[in-house]
């Protein structure tokens, strides 16, 4: 029996590649250098794979920056702006389109499916003339050969690539991607020819566009481009790679039709009607299915008896031989190796698997599917299964109760949201186009290494609550002086909207390496929820009280949602979502009581990855949305109609969710809006009304570009023409830890003057 992993971290055990491209690009290494370490990198890899007995090793999963973008050199599909006269794509195109250079912006960068890595988005237009301009793929493959390691090369499918395209500039927006099928195809045949020619046996195409809700015209573009290539493919097989949900019916009956085609990968985690699928339409004889057992974006380690017993019943409608034990996407998405988790006990860790262990994980399956099972592997790894569903640091009884009592209740704050804005300004008495900000302020070197200090008792308490206080006290005064009408404490004691409030709960546990890639050299370490969540003590309230304390104006007491919470976490695969959901949403509630009962009245309850979660496939959406939206309602329900309860929101495509947005019945949302040529305001031109206060964010704060009073003033009227006086608030997009002072202080003072010109022209 084989084994298979559908791709594989990139960026090293510890970060390294990240270090050696953030070193190049600071010109503190050489282009020779930085390849040195990417190939120690793929070389050490593909040697990991090949000692633990990996049938099938990936090649060409490695990547600069984004694989997407590979695939956009591979056909040479760059934008013309970026002067690329032909050739084999090197470094100074590959990253000017990647991260912009001294003259021109970097392409845009997009969501990765439903997931937290960013991919480059191809532009594309009728004009465009694919050619094969880089040789990545094969140069690779061929890198593994002369170590001796048979590899196959993964590369992004036509059909994919395509449909994650944008028409570019100047192109029509309803220009019809798939048309540019009969263009690229050539490529990809040239491609899988030199592959071949290389010696290549195995290639693997990723069209994970195939788990979409897709039409008629998608599925006729996937049989045409796989038709066209059933020549090349002679004496190789093609595997075909799908993930992150189900294949809808209709596309796998197409699919398992086609017969360029070898083999089929599938999703059984996401998928959680893939089984059932394959049992009903069947599998074709000629073919083999690539079972995705191992979760490729979790860090769990596998219950190896159920994927057992899985792959057991899958073997029945496939046949002996034609199974391939696989994981469910690229490994990518998880953690890269457990090993280097120094600091967690050795309980957690056995519940844990992280790439390398995934790895393991998958020849161990193959193996026992043969009657060659590790024994003591196997026995290990039930008592780690057994040990995390009965451990009391999972299971509090309290918890689970107080979470089942939500059930069947709507939770909504009695008065109606007008009625509760008048009851608030009362108190408030804001101006028209109140002023305020997202809740972070630059973060400084100074105040990272107070943190850090404090954290590795290397500064005493007592010093540290007076250097945060002082910075706090910094902060206040500031929007004092610059005269903001809401005011925020700056968020210094945080490194991070998740991890703060993660610290200190009970039930997530934090990892030291445990990186993800976002993108490029961007990772993330998401925190570990193991277990069921509750709230030993108050968590910002003593920070917010002190900051109020400061000042006679309202101080936003400031709190990250629970589905935010959970979006950016590692989640617990032993319990829906949603039920993990509530419970933090419990939690958050407890918080913005107390926070209310020490007095401050405005809290701002961040859902920045609300939209981020939202499923794939358009039927499972409303379900997502609705407990989504009851967890935050569940922590703003219990307050008094005189506590504003705002809320934040990122990312710029809300169009399709609205009326969630509407339904969470906060008083003021404040939303990222000016980087998406306010497409935002397009919803409520378009008729949806919005009673609640609003605040679409006046400028970009991911740039340090410092707006003037004008450009403000005129948003702001742009914003007037479709949404009402009495709502409108004034703000950024977003926090300001990633801006300097000397970036933040002119545009808040342009922000404010740009809202008194407004209220005089009113
Ligand atoms: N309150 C957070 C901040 O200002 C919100 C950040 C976010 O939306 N990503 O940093
Ligand atoms: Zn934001």
């Amino acid at each position: 029996m084989a084994s298979h992993v559908v791709g594989y971290p990139r960026i090293a055990p510890k970060r390294e590649l990240k270090f050696a491209l953030e070193s190049f690009w600071d010109g503190k290494s050489s282009a020779a250098e930085l390849q040195n370490v990417a190939k120690d990198l793929r070389v050490a890899t593909w040697k990991q794979m090949a000692d633990a007995g990996l049938t099938y090793i990936p090649s060409n999963t490695f990547s600069y920056y984004d694989q997407v973008l590979d695939t956009t050199a591979m056909v040479g599909a760059v934008p013309p702006r970026y002067g690329w006269t032909g050739g084999e794509i090197g470094f100074d195109t590959y990253f000017s389109m990647a991260r912009g250079n001294a003259k021109l912006p970097a392409m845009e960068m997009t969501k990765w499916f439903d997931t937290n890595y960013h991919y480059i988005v191809p532009e594309l237009g009728p004009e465009i003339k694919f050619k094969y301009s880089s040789h990545k793929a094969v140069d690779e493959y061929k890198e593994a050969k002369k170590i001796g390691i048979e590899t196959v090369p993964v590369i992004i499918g036509p059909v994919s690539y395509l449909l994650l395209s944008k028409p570019a500039k100047g192109v029509p927006k309803t220009f019809d991607l798939l048309s540019l099928l009969d263009a690229i195809l050539p490529v990809y045949k040239e491609v899988l020819g030199e592959l071949k020619q290389a010696g290549a046996t195995w290639i693997q195409f990723d069209e994970p566009a195939l788990v979409m809700d897709l039409e008629a015209h998608h599925l006729d573009a996937f049989s045409k481009a796989y038709s066209f290539l059933e020549e090349v493919l002679v004496g190789i097989k093609l595997l075909v790679e799908t993930y992150f949900a189900d294949i809808p019916v209709e596309t796998y009956r197409t699919i398992i039709q086609l017969k360029a085609i070898s083999a089929i990968g599938l999703d059984l985690i996401r998928g959680t009607k893939t089984l059932s699928l394959v049992k009903t339409v069947g599998f074709p004889g000629d073919k083999y299915l690539f079972a995705g057992v191992i979760d490729g974006r979790n860090i769990w380690a596998n219950d190896l008896a159920a994927s057992f017993s899985i792959l057991k019943d899958l073997e029945t409608i496939v046949g002996k031989g034609k199974i391939v034990v696989s994981t469910s996407c690229s490994l990518l998405h998880t953690a890269v190796d457990l090993v280097n988790e120094t600091k967690l006990d050795n309980e957690i860790k056995s519940w844990l698997a992280f790439a390398a262990q995934k790895v393991l994980e998958v020849v161990a399956l193959a193996k026992a599917l043969i009657g060659q099972a590790d024994q003591p592997y196997f026995a290990a790894n039930a008592a780690a299964i057994s040990s995390r569903k009965t451990s009391p640091r999972v299971n509090n009884e309290a918890v689970q109760k107080a979470a089942e009592a939500l059930k069947g209740s709507d939770h909504r704050r009695a008065t109606p949201v007008i009625a509760r804005l008048d009851e608030q300004q009362k108190k408030l008495n804001l101006p028209i186009l109140p002023t305020t900000t997202i809740g972070s302020f630059p973060q400084t070197v100074e105040l990272r290494r107070v943190r850090r200090e404090y954290k590795s008792n290397k500064i005493s308490e007592a010093d540290y609550i007076q250097s945060i206080q002082q910075e706090i006290a910094k902060v206040v005064k500031m929007q004092e002086d610059l005269d903001i009408d809401v005011l925020v404490h700056g968020e210094p004691e945080r490194n991070d909207m998740v991890e703060y409030f993660g610290e200190q709960l009970q039930g997530f546990a934090f990892t030291v390496n445990g990186w993800v890639q976002s993108y490029g050299s961007r990772c993330v370490k998401p925190p570990v929820i193991y277990g069921d969540v509750s709230r030993p003590k108050p968590m910002t309230v003593f920070w917010s009280k002190y900051a109020q304390s400061l000042t006679a104006r309202p101080m936003k007491g400031m709190l990250t949602g629970p589905v935010t919470i959970l979006n950016w976490s590692f989640v617990r695969d032993d319990q829906p979502r949603s039920e993990t959901s509530m419970q933090i949403a419990l939690a958050i509630k407890e918080e913005v009581e107390d926070l209310e009962a020490s007095g401050i009245q405005v809290i701002q309850i961040d859902e920045a990855a609300l939209r981020e979660g939202l499923p794939l496939r358009k039927a499972e959406q409303a379900h997502y949305l609705e407990w989504a939206v009851h967890g935050f309602r569940i922590t703003n329900c219990g307050v008094k109609d005189t506590t504003q309860i705002h809320t934040h929101m990122c990312y710029s495509n809300f169009n399709d969710i609205i009326h969630s947005i509407i339904d969470m019945d906060a008083d003021v949302i404040t939303i990222e809006n000016s980087r998406s040529d306010e497409k935002l305001l397009r919803v409520f031109q378009e008729g949806v009304k919005y009673g609640a206060g609003i605040g679409p964010g006046v400028y970009d704060i991911h740039s340090p570009r410092i707006p003037d009073t004008e450009e403000i003033a005129d948003r702001i009227r742009k914003i007037l023409a479709v949404l009402e006086t009495n709502i409108l608030w004034v703000n950024p997009d977003c926090g300001l830890k990633t801006r300097k002072y000397n970036e933040v202080v002119p545009a808040l003072t342009n922000m404010v003057a740009s809202a008194k010109l407004l209220r005089t022209e009113l």
